[in-house]
């Protein structure tokens, strides 16, 4: 009975994180870009309307990615709990993402912020541009992202600092390590969360 939210800056690993997270808290990861990118690939009617938005490295409009993860939400694998990555990434989407859980009965229990400088999200984002070919990695379109997590994304992230919920997590360095650092910094924070006062 864990729902979690992982929130990082491109480039920061999140997708990856989010994948071992979710492995060791038993619950499903729910990546809004994996959803999007199969969808464009299977050239369905909503990855037509999100195409030009990821390849542009724009957000997706909230009315689109609301009713994507809302569809989502009411699957049975997650009916106990998930680890929702890249969702929300604007205060609209936080405030819908409220009512959603709310009108299940739910809340969130933790979220996880991934932090990184820019100058390392950059240099890692030259290197995985090279690696994979992603149409939506080339340079520009990075800094677009980058941008759009500082002037939106990061309001999503005070929101929850401010209700208490936050986890902050070093996200430079090994991967492996990464993710033990945050394994542990969200069992503590879920363990006193949960001891009774
Ligand atoms: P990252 O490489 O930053 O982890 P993601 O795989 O999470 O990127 O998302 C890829 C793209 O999918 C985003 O740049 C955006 O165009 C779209 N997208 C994903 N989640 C959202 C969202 N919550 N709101 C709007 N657009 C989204």
């Amino acid at each position: 009975m864990t729902r979690l939210l992982i929130i990082g800056p491109p480039g920061s690993g999140k997708g990856t994180q989010a994948e071992h997270l979710a492995r060791h808290f038993g619950v499903p990861a729910v990546s809004t870009g994996d959803i999007f990118r199969s969808n464009v690939s299977r050239k369905t009617e909503l990855g037509n309307q999100a195409a030009e938005y990821l390849d542009g490295g724009r957000f997706v409009p909230d009315h689109l990615t609301n009713a994507l993860v809302k569809d989502r939400l009411l699957d049975g694998d997650v009916s106990h709990g998930f680890l929702l990555d890249g969702y929300p990434r604007t205060a609209p989407q936080a405030t819908e993402l409220d009512s959603m859980l709310a009108a299940q009965g739910h809340g969130l229990d933790a979220v996880i912020e991934l932090r990184a400088p820019d100058a390392e999200l950059e240099e890692r984002m030259h290197r995985r541009a090279q690696e994979q070919g992603r149409t939506d990695d080339t340079i520009d379109v990075f800094r677009r992202r980058l941008d759009l997590y500082h002037r939106q994304t990061h309001e999503v992230v005070s929101v929850y600092a401010g209700r208490g919920i936050l986890v902050s997590v070093n996200g430079s360095g090994d991967p492996g390590e990464i993710t033990a650092l945050a394994i542990a910094a969200v069992e503590q924070f879920l363990a006193a969360s949960r001891r009774p006062s």
